[in-house]
């Protein structure tokens, strides 16, 4: 039965609850909006420090030519979006990136390839990429693709903290976005990754033209998944000319706010990180987000194709909300250099 989320009392603990219905979900869309900031902010208080965030720093080690059709995704071989392509990198060139991501205040670095899944000889480098990551101090976390059971153990055999693929959206509106691997095909990488003991970042998408009920479904689904993915990513659609959904319905700002407090009310335990989608933010809604329940963000100043509010923006926002970064007691420290980070999908999903 659904419960009661009209009331503006703090929520009781439902951490760890993987028998998320529809309804109960939609219940919590649909509450006021200050009633489900607060029950957020108040389940987010339980289980994370109130005023930190956890610092991403995203490479594209392999751009474009994806054979995937990814409505939103610049990579797909598939739209004429102008996007240079990029082989896979050199494993010092990626070190390079990451040691710069480090100095700037990252604490994970992420790289993904546009790839509908890794070829076996592929894994080799990015092998190779995770050791010496990982040597750094820093959290390692690649998206690849779909991933076979032994290509997730070789990930973890190297030492790899998380592994990123997203659901994207719903079930029901995935149809419409994506044609060339199913819902299914996702959710057997995730089992396939959690097998191997190597954690889950997964999220989705918003603003891709879908309904609330959509958004609700997406994170039923996620927060469904036992255990819950220990990091979320909720991408804004960063719309790309060329792609199929350049043009589509932008999503209300305070409709985004609603989607990750709505995350963290069902996943209270896990990071939920503003994604894609920042450049286009105001300060003002980025602070809301913080405020219900956002605890990780992608920094830096280019996500794999689009851009990304500058390191110095970043700085000066956080440091006005005296939220403070995983790693430090203050605001990141100043950008040395400029990133080397490649071009890439905005709101990466593979
Ligand atoms: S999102 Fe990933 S899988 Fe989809 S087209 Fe882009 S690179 Fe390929």
């Amino acid at each position: 039965m659904a419960a009661d989320a009209s009331s503006a009392a703090p929520l009781q603990d439902p951490a760890l609850r993987h028998d998320w219905s529809k309804a109960e979900v939609e219940a919590l869309f649909a509450l006021p909006f200050n009633d489900l900031l607060f029950q957020a902010q108040s389940l987010h208080r339980q289980h994370h420090k109130p005023n930190s965030v956890q610092l991403s720093t995203l490479l594209s080690i392999k751009t474009g030519a994806c054979p995937e059709d990814c409505a939103y995704c610049p990579q797909s071989v598939r739209f004429e979006t102008g996007l240079k392509k990029e082989p896979l990198l050199d494993v010092e060139v990626v070190l390079e990136a990451a040691r710069e991501a480090k100095d700037n205040g990252a604490t994970r670095f992420c790289m993904g390839a546009a790839w509908r899944s890794p070829k076996d000889r592929d894994l080799d480098r990015v092998e190779a990429m995770v050791r010496g990551v990982k040597a750094m101090g820093l959290e390692t976390c690649v998206t690849l693709g779909m991933l076979k059971p032994a290509q997730a153990e070789r990930l973890a055999d190297a030492g790899l903290d998380y592994y990123n693929h997203n659901l994207d959206t719903s079930p029901e509106f995935y149809g419409k976005i994506i044609s060339t691997r199913t819902y299914e095909d996702r959710l057997d990488t995730l089992a396939n990754v959690r097998a191997a003991g190597v954690k889950v970042c997964c999220g989705g998408i918003v603003g891709m033209g879908e309904q609330e009920s959509d958004r609700a479904g997406l994170l039923q689904q996620l927060a469904n998944l036992s255990p819950h993915p220990e990091s979320v990513p909720i991408n804004d659609l960063v719309q790309v000319e060329g792609t199929p959904l350049k043009g589509a319905e932008q999503l209300h700002p305070l409709e985004f706010v609603r989607m990750i407090a709505v995350a963290r009310v069902l996943m209270p335990k896990s990071y939920v990180r503003l994604s894609a989608g920042r450049q286009a933010m105001s300060e003002e809604t980025q602070a809301l987000c913080f405020l219900a329940g956002a605890n990780s963000i992608f920094y830096g100043e280019k996500l794999l194709t689009t851009a990304n509010p500058q390191n110095e923006k970043d700085r000066a926002l956080l440091a006005r909300l005296g939220i403070s970064t995983e790693g430090s007691v203050s605001a990141p420290p100043a950008a040395a250099r400029e990133s080397q980070q490649g071009e890439s999908c905005s709101t990466r999903c593979c």
